[in-house]
């Protein structure tokens, strides 16, 4: 347009999963406002404070400009082909001394999906390793194994518009109003249109308030309430026999293992009265179908995918996965931390869940990409963090993600990337994470580059370009493309476009008929597997789930890895607030959100307030066997007695000081969301 007009872009928000679609109404080049896209959008029209204000990052005077090298204390500003030259010469040097097993890559779940497919590939055939993961490892890795596990796909089995329509909810380790907004504004829609809603969590969350019943579950007993909850609905006859014949095994099993969660048990483990457990049974079992929607308060646990399985094991008794309304629905909480998964950025799939160890599987990428592929299972982010320590691990590419204030325990975090023997980052800023580096690429931020993300829901929607990258800083998968040719690989695809139409849907039968032009206007949800496909909305249709029947496992509780003792007497639990973002690489340059939430603080009941003598806003002292922390105290009737709850967002007092390095033995997720603290006054 002429500089004075203003178009409109349609494009994806750049933060939570929701994944709603934006205008942005640019002009000059600049974006200078953002509303809510209408039509078939899934938000209809809506944004939540971020999505309508946090655009103003990518405008900051703090974005990395050029490629930086290291240079005794700091870095020094290089050309493209110098920086490229020295990473490619490492990686070779390393491989040739090492093996391609000593080179791993974190993959970046705020990216297009082109860039985690073209960094995946980086990895696999121009490296020769399976090393590559991305974020999902710190929060939704236990629902990718735990529902791929039960129901043979691993992603959430409804869409956003059921949360408007639905008639029950049940909603469990989820702060919607806050880490997911618009997809809340949904439920409290279908609230006030008369639906019931089931709110269970440590956390007197905003949802409860408009609960028909609140369960204040203990953190870390989920495991032990759902049985308790399995078992009021099977002795009581209130399960869904005919469902459970026709679609699921495993039913014997279950049964045995629930009857050792008496109500009795499970609500004391739970902290609930015997009577609250028994009416969320029947009241769930009272309306069909219930949907079930869960977050990281379900996932980051030592029990994270036993939690997982737990959910599809109520819903599947119940009957009501394969419906409308119903279905188990985890959000993810990054706007393309399904797409990250989808692309294969994980060490034991390609592209579209196809097994690396799978030799059919193999065989095929190995035509496709022409080289041989190794064959067995790449590494995870704690084993490849763990390994820059013990000398496993000699090269770690770190794409977009700040390692140092997201992993648990910062202190281990920054000791194990101080150890790398050659780290690389892509990003837009430098970071906590990028200190460590010893090459810095500078990228092309969200609405400089066209590509996709999937959202939560499975739906795969565009990326759209409005202004070019700031300085020399290039788009992700060119960088790794450029790296790819300098290890004797000549990529033909030459933007997100042909990434995707000539390669990632062709090697996905998942996405096979996703093609950019179908997803001009409203994005498609996977499994789409021809040109002529609709897309789908509800997985597992009535039952018939993608590995045939629906799989009960029967699931002992067991308690997080730490507890509360007389040294340490409280609960730490963490997770998000509403204005900010993660480690606030973005929202921290957002000038509005920034003035809305300045410092972080760590929220504690009236009770334990009043026992310590503090008050809001004075300051408390938090410690771990980690670390400690000095934060103002927030005090409020959100948390009960014997907890503290604090986010990740703000480098000083960051949670992560004290979370505890503990992990979830399948998932290798780490236990985010429970260790023990104590807490005084400062
Ligand atoms: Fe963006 Fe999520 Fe807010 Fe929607 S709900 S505007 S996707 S941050």
């Amino acid at each position: 347009g002429r500089p004075w007009e203003t178009t409109k872009v349609r494009t994806t928000c750049p933060y939570c999963g929701v994944g709603c679609q934006q205008l942005l109404h640019v002009r000059n080049g600049k974006i200078i406002k953002v509303t809510g896209a209408e039509d078939g959008a899934p938000n209809k029209g809506r944004l939540c404070v971020k999505g309508r204000f946090g655009y103003d990052f990518i405008y900051s005077p703090d974005r990395l400009t050029t490629p930086l090298i290291k240079s005794g204390d700091g870095f020094r500003e290089a050309s493209w082909d110098e920086a490229l030259d020295l990473v490619a010469g490492k990686i070779k040097e390393i491989v040739a001394k090492h093996g391609p097993d000593a080179c791993a890559g974190i993959s970046c779940a705020r990216s297009i999906n082109e860039d985690s497919y073209q960094m995946q590939k980086l990895f696999r055939v121009a490296i020769g390793t399976n090393n590559i993961d991305h974020c999902a490892r710190i929060c939704h890795a236990p629902t990718v194994a735990g529902l791929a596990a039960s129901f043979g796909s691993g992603a959430m089995t409804n869409s956003f518009a059921d949360f408007a329509k639905a008639k029950m909810f049940y909603i469990t380790g989820s702060n919607m109003t806050e880490a997911h907004p618009v997809a809340a504004t949904f439920v409290k829609n279908a609230v006030r249109n008369g639906a019931q809603l089931i709110v269970a969590d440590p956390r007197r969350v905003k949802l409860a308030e408009f609960a028909d019943i609140y369960a204040p579950i203990k953190v870390g007993s989920d495991v032990a309430f759902i049985n308790g909850l399995m078992h009021v609905l099977i002795t009581e006859n209130l399960y869904d026999k005919d469902y459970v014949e026709r679609c699921c095994t495993g039913f014997e099993a279950l049964k045995a293992k629930v009857m050792e969660y008496p109500p009795e048990r499970a609500a004391a483990i739970a902290g609930v009265s015997v009577d609250m457990l028994k009416e969320v049974a029947r009241r769930l079992a009272s309306v069909k179908p219930a949907i079930l929607i869960y977050t990281l308060g379900i996932t980051e646990h030592t029990c994270g995918v036993h939690n997982v399985m737990s959910c599809a094991n109520l819903q599947m008794l119940l009957g009501n996965v394969g419906f409308e309304c119903g279905g188990v629905n985890p959000i993810r909480g990054q706007n393309n931390v399904q797409g990250a998964c989808d692309m294969g950025a994980l060490p034991n799939v390609y592209p579209g869940y196809q097994r690396v160890e799978d030799p059919a599987a193999r065989a095929k990428f190995e035509v496709a990409w022409g080289v041989k592929l190794p064959e067995k299972n790449g590494l995870m982010i704690p084993q490849m963090i763990e390994g820059l320590t013990t000398g496993t691990i000699k090269f770690l590419y770190v794409f977009g993600e700040n390692l140092a204030n997201a992993e648990p325990d910062i202190r281990h975090a920054e000791h194990c990337l101080a150890s790398a023997e050659f780290l690389v980052c892509n990003d837009i800023f430098p970071t906590e994470t990028t200190r460590f580096a010893d090459v810095i690429f500078p990228a092309a931020a969200w609405s400089e580059d066209d590509g996709t993300f999937a959202s939560s829901e499975r739906r795969v929607s565009r990326v759209r370009k409005v202004s070019e990258p700031p300085g020399q800083a290039k788009p992700n998968w060119w960088i790794f493309k450029e790296l790819a040719k300098r290890l004797g690989h000549d990529w033909t695809s030459n933007n997100g476009q042909e990434i995707w139409d000539n390669e990632v849907s062709h090697l996905a039968p998942i996405l096979a008929g996703i093609k950019y032009y179908r997803i001009e206007e409203d994005g498609l949800q996977w499994p789409v597997p021809s040109l002529d496909h609709p897309g789908t909305c509800i997985m597992h249709q009535d039952g018939c789930f993608t590995c045939g029947q629906g799989r009960f496992m029967a699931l002992d509780w067991t308690p997080p890895a730490e507890v509360p003792d007389k040294d340490y007497p409280m609960v730490l639990s963490t997770g998000r607030r509403l204005f900010h973002y993660h480690t606030r690489t973005q929202t921290g340059r957002c000038l509005g959100l920034n003035d809305l939430l300045s410092e972080e603080t760590a929220d504690i009941s009236p009770a334990d307030a009043a026992r310590l003598g503090v008050k809001t806003g004075e300051p408390v002292r938090v410690r771990s066997r980690r670390g400690e922390v000095k934060v103002k105290a927030r005090v409020t009737e959100e948390v009960p007695p014997g907890l503290v709850w604090m986010s990740f967002h703000f480098r000083e007092g960051n949670a992560n000081w004290l979370t505890n390095p503990v992990f979830d033995p399948i998932s290798q997720t780490a236990e985010l969301k429970a260790c023990a603290v104590q807490i005084e006054k400062a």
